[in-house]
């Protein structure tokens, strides 16, 4: 049995659960709950604040946990990040009030910067040299500038709009953020195991969310031109179409690759080009 820690409630619990699923991983999740037995693995789930994750997942209280990179670095725990898992993107910045005449780092020398995040705000300025100091706060962050508590902030931002909403501008990057897997460092073999299970059907959703299933209807004169352009995993298959002459292609392709290739496709006289969504892939 292995026990894996994600966000109770907040901005990356419901993706969290959601990748246990497309694992195949099959659990109830009633909102009250603060653990949950999977029916098919052998898999607790426990429903914990993020900031409380790296404790338990170094102390072995849970195995593995799922949580913002951004909490991994803050909490600075002895835990290992294993798998970047591509949602909950975003980065950690400092902003100042927008009249500022902002010349570049040295600004922050003698200022004090608020931020929930002061042991990544800390690392960062020491390593950049600069003597600046910090108020921690645990949310509305950004209107410390404004009651006169600290001339900047330290914050997670996405779009940039709540800074902009409290009169703030963006002034440099501390650190880029996203979900991450992380691990207890010394888990024995059976959980070992049973990370490793896991993490090969990770990789499985992870490869089908983008990767694209492509089938179009080529002359066979040109399925050699067609498949060139199609990376695909080893080659495609071809099958041949009840009109002469014609073929159907079939392969797997990045969808961004995709979009590159098809005016291509369509000029080598591709037709009736179909894009499906893949459920798994095992490459
Ligand atoms: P908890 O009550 O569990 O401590 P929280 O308020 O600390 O929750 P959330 O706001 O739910 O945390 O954010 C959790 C994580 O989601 C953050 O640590 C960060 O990694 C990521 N995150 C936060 N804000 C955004 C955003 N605007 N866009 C993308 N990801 C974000
Ligand atoms: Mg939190």
């Amino acid at each position: 049995m292995i026990r894996i820690a994600v966000q109770k409630s907040g901005r990356l619990s419901d993706k969290s659960l959601q990748l246990l699923k497309d694992c195949g991983i099959k659990f109830d999740n009633g909102t009250r709950k603060l653990s949950s037995k999977a029916k098919n693995f052998p898999i607790e789930i426990l429903f914990l604040r993020d900031d409380d994750i790296p404790q338990y997942v170094a102390q072995g209280v849970a195995d593995l946990g799922i949580l913002g990179l951004n909490e991994v670095e803050e909490k600075d725990q002895k835990v290992d990040v294993i798998k970047q898992l591509g949602f909950a993107g975003c980065r950690l910045s400092l902003a100042v009030q927008k009249d500022v005449d902002y010349t570049g780092l040295e600004w922050f020398n003698g200022k004090r910067v608020a931020s929930s995040y002061t042991t990544i705000v800390k690392k960062f300025f020491a390593d950049k040299g600069i003597n600046a100091t910090t108020e921690e706060i645990g949310g509305s962050v950004e209107i410390a500038p404004g009651i006169g508590l600290a001339e900047g902030i330290c914050d997670i931002v996405s779009t940039g709009s709540t800074l902009i909403m409290n009169g703030l501008k963006e002034v440099e990057t501390v650190m880029y953020s996203e979900a991450v897997l992380i691990a207890n460092p010394s888990l024995n073999d059976e959980k070992k195991e049973l990370l490793d299970k896991l993490m090969f059907r990770m990789e499985a959703v992870q490869n089908a969310a983008k990767n694209k299933y492509i089938l179009l209807n080529a002359p066979n004169d040109k399925i050699k031109e067609i498949s060139d352009l199609l990376p695909g995993m080893k080659s495609p298959t071809v099958l041949p179409l009840a009109e002469e002459g014609w073929s159907s292609l079939h392969s797997v392709i990045e969808e961004n690759d995709f979009w590159n290739v098809i005016d291509q496709l369509k000029d080598a006289g591709a037709q009736g080009i179909l894009v499906s969504p893949i459920e798994k892939l095992i490459v």
